[in-house]
């Protein structure tokens, strides 16, 4: 399709002001942002939001974005999700990101020591989080000899026990004044894997009286004994998210680590560790902003999982999925969910963003550059008796009113055509201007047919029509300029493609799946796919999974990459064509004109 795509202008929220301000006053020379996922899932529409707000950052001030697997949690991540999230963002940014961004710096990008692997020439190379279990490690001994943490012994009962509540003081640990050799001691022999899960913490040791409750000894590193997917068994102790996060940062000379409002409360932690560690370089700072609710879905990772794990879905990617590849699969552009993310900005207020809005992004998105095709995706057969068998015509069918150097193409016009059920009622009710028993309509870009005979099965089913064709009322016949009030898409029977389409619609009833704690799987629409043996016009079997085309009347469709004529289907069925989006107010529109 086109790339005619209109430049956005540069968003401006909170975010960009504070980043604007940095570079203005020079507090920072370059800004460096992150996107952090954790590999326990693929990437949803919410993460799109972060996605574009951290790479727009790096896109709009020449700076960098680094992509940062955050994989300090062993038992939940998996490769398959370190593979998805990489192809995932760099779909999302394709042809807008320049060179700069996500690129590895080769060696020591961060000047802190730390060896990070080479670039290697591919874009978007991630960062992991566990590289840096070392340093991690490392920094956490610091903290000890500090005096700023400690081994404590207490179960996970007891400490959630003693941390108290917003409103209650917490009671300090008994092992909270434990010396630093001991707890260094300690610590080292967590490392060697002499205790089991859960018998030792490492704590930090800031106030346990502070009215924060992230506040009250929140803890550093915790014993696990579980194959991690990078480290293997090379660790029994692993970082709380909450500690290696911050660390994370600083070593990738993170400049502003932005994240959702939920971790507000986490900041004065975050700012903690870095300062209790006396670090020479300037440090990152946490911004907050609200995070992405859309309406119709769900969008928790947990949640998600299980829709794929019960089979509630066909997959990660199936097209009716708020995560990244089920939205390219569907067809969705990279363009649209971006100019979803400009459309809905940055904030610091949580609320709920309609769907609409979105479906306006994307149909905006394949309304430029989308051409227009004939497919009948309920077929019923019409036979024009005054036309002979075998006898052809052909007609101009234009590409894209909306972009005339799209040009046109030829669509054959033939004895026997199909057109869609809809478009015919023996019985219509007032202002049906499409197809009856002795009524006329007009074939898109042919000409005027009549009505004349309704051929019924046993079961009173409609077989065929029997109609007869005027093609003096052709562009440039005697009767072109003879007006009906109908105007109908078709396809020649001889010359037709079969295809199968999927037509969807929302996953779930409800706006809110999940409002006042009703279970998110007992609203699914059982309506949200709908799989349809259609005919299409010819030209269509050239397809290809890039192109994204408007069959006429009937919305937005794109070939379904996971069942191109190499995929998964069965030789008989060519091609698999998904609907991306309705076309709604064309709709209305031609519902009135029809
Ligand atoms: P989930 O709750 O869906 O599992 P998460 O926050 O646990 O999401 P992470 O992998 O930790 O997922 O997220 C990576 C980044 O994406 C974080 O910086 C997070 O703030 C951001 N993010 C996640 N969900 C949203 C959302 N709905 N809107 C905006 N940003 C989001
Ligand atoms: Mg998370």
């Amino acid at each position: 399709m086109s790339e005619n795509t209109p430049a956005a202008p540069v968003p401006s929220d909170f975010i960009r002001d504070i980043v604007t301000e940095d570079l203005r006053t020079g507090k920072h020379a370059a800004i460096v942002t992150r996107f952090p996922p954790e590999p326990n899932g693929y990437l949803h529409i919410g993460h799109a939001k972060s996605i574009c707000l951290n790479f727009g950052l790096a896109r709009e001030n020449a700076g960098r974005c680094n992509l940062r697997m955050d994989d300090t949690n062993p038992t939940k991540e998996d490769t398959e999700y370190v593979d998805s999230i990489q192809a995932d963002v760099a779909w999302l940014i394709d042809g807008w990101a320049d060179d700069r961004l996500g690129l590895k710096a080769p060696g020591d990008v961060s000047g802190s020591g730390v060896r990070l692997p080479a670039a290697v020439g591919k874009p978007l190379e991630p960062f992991f989080a566990s590289d840096y279990f070392e340093q991690i490690y490392a920094f956490a001994e610091e903290l000890i000899r500090r005096g700023k943490a400690y081994v404590c012994d207490l179960t996970a009962e007891q400490m959630a026990e003693f941390r108290g509540s917003p409103e209650r003081p917490g009671k300090p640990s008994p092992w909270r004044d434990r010396g630093v050799e001991e707890s260094l001691d300690l610590f080292r022999r967590m490392r060697k894997g002499e205790f089991p899960d859960g018998a030792r913490t490492l704590r930090s040791k800031i106030d346990m009286a502070s009215p924060n409750i992230h506040l009250r000894d929140p803890a550093l590193f915790r014993i696990r004994h579980a194959h991690h997917h990078r480290t293997g068994d090379a660790w029994c102790l692993y970082p709380m998210y909450d500690y290696a996060h911050p660390i994370s940062d600083y070593l990738e000379g993170i400049t502003h680590s932005i994240c959702t409002l939920e971790f507000e409360i986490h900041r004065p932690f975050y700012d903690w560790v870095l300062q209790s560690l006396d670090l020479p370089r300037a440090l990152p700072r946490q911004i907050e902003f609200a995070r992405l609710n859309l309406g119709y879905t769900v969008m928790s990772k947990r949640k998600l999982l299980q829709l794929v794990e019960e089979r509630l879905v066909t997959g990660w990617d199936d097209p009716r999925m708020p995560t990244i590849s089920g939205f390219r699969r569907r067809g969705v552009r990279p363009e649209a969910l971006r100019a979803f993310a400009a459309a809905i900005g940055v904030t610091k207020f949580n609320g709920l963003t309609e769907v609409s809005v979105l479906e306006t992004c994307i149909r905006d998105d394949l309304n430029r550059g989308a051409e227009r095709r004939l497919a009948v995706l309920r077929p019923i057969r019409v036979v024009l008796t005054n036309i002979a068998e075998g006898e052809t015509h052909w007609f101009d069918a234009v590409n894209n009113p909306e972009d005339p150097s799209a040009g046109t193409r030829r669509i054959p016009f033939t004895r026997e055509v199909f057109i869609d059920a809809d478009d015919f009622m023996e019985v219509p009710p007032p202002k049906y201007f499409r197809l009856r028993p002795g009524g006329e309509v007009r074939l898109k870009y042919a000409c005027i047919i009549t009505c004349n005979e309704v051929v019924k099965d046993a079961e009173g089913g409609v077989v065929e029509l029997r109609c007869t064709a005027d093609l003096e009322t052709r562009t440039g016949g005697a009767n072109a300029a003879k007006k009906v009030k109908g105007t109908i898409h078709w396809v020649s029977a001889a010359h037709a493609v079969d295809a199968e389409v999927r037509l969807y619609d929302r996953l779930f009833t409800e706006e809110e799946p999940e409002a006042g704690g009703r279970d998110f799987k007992s609203v699914l629409n059982p309506a949200s796919l709908e799989v349809l043996s259609v005919k299409l016009e010819p030209s269509l079997k050239d397809a290809k999974p890039t192109d994204r085309f408007q069959f006429e009347r009937l919305g937005y469709f794109a070939l379904d990459v996971a069942y191109t004529p190499t995929g998964r289907l069965p030789a008989t069925i060519p091609f698999v064509f998904n609907r991306v989006i309705s076309l709604k107010d064309g709709w209305v529109k031609e519902l009135k004109k029809g």
